[in-house]
């Protein structure tokens, strides 16, 4: 079978990260999602986690060179031979330019880039109810997809929290950030016939199919 070579994209607080795992569970490529990758990094004190901590406290993007070289080091490996679908990278028309030139190195290409769209008042709404589980980063919302039992993850029983750039103050930032920088993409993408639309206002199982659904369509293409 062909590759597939995904970018989900989407304001912040789109369900990317929710989407993303519930993919994991059925797709034969890795996630590599860089906001977790870097939130370890940060966890685990390595260099790379202490340049990138003061941009993605104050909401701004980490700068492209970092980034680049994190997310080449990632394709590269043996297990996203056959693919991957790539969440929250890239961000900027730079990162997008460095990941084609990197591709094109190896004769591969982007398969298709898939927006999750939601308007900021939604954002705002989603982040402010947004949790996530200490251990793994598993998503909650506190009204719209709460955990079974208050506070805690259903998955790996850790503890639920509010990330540190879902305040208010940094939401707004990363918005700003979002539709300077990242929605370029849309166009870049669109003139190479590679854009996908999802609607992401829907609830998280109808995201997840319509997600699927286009997925399916890829591998159909890819396939004649
Ligand atoms: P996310 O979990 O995808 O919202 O990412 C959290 C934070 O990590 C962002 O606000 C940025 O500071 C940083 N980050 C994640 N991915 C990238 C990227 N592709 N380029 C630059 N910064 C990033």
């Amino acid at each position: 079978m062909s590759e597939l070579n995904l970018i989900l994209f989407g304001p912040p607080g789109a369900g990317k990260g929710t989407q993303a795992e519930r993919l994991q569970a059925e797709l034969r490529v890795p996630l590599v999602s860089t906001g977790e990758m870097l939130r370890s990094a940060v966890k685990e004190g390595t260099e790379l986690g202490l340049q990138a901590q003061r941009y993605m406290d104050g909401g701004e993007l980490v700068p492209d060179k970092l980034i680049v070289a994190m997310v080449s080091a990632r394709v590269e490996q043996d297990d996203a031979r056959d693919g991957f679908v790539l969440d929250g990278f890239p961000r900027t028309i730079g990162q997008a330019k460095a990941l084609e030139r990197q591709l094109g190195g190896l004769s591969r290409r982007v398969t298709a880039a898939i927006l999750v769209n939601v308007s900021d008042e939604e954002v705002v709404r989603r982040i402010s109810g947004r949790r996530v589980c200490v251990k793994s980063e598993h998503n909650y919302h506190v009204d719209f997809d709460p955990p079974k039992q208050e506070g805690v993850c259903d998955q790996d029983g850790s503890r639920l929290v509010q990330r540190d750039d879902d305040k208010p103050e940094v939401v707004r930032k990363r918005l700003a950030v979002y539709h300077e920088l990242t929605e370029p993409l849309i166009a870049h993408y669109d003139k190479q016939g590679l854009m996908r639309w999802i609607d992401g206002t829907h609830r998280p199982a109808e995201v997840h199919d319509h997600i699927r659904a286009v997925i399916a369509t890829l591998r159909l293409e890819e396939a004649v």
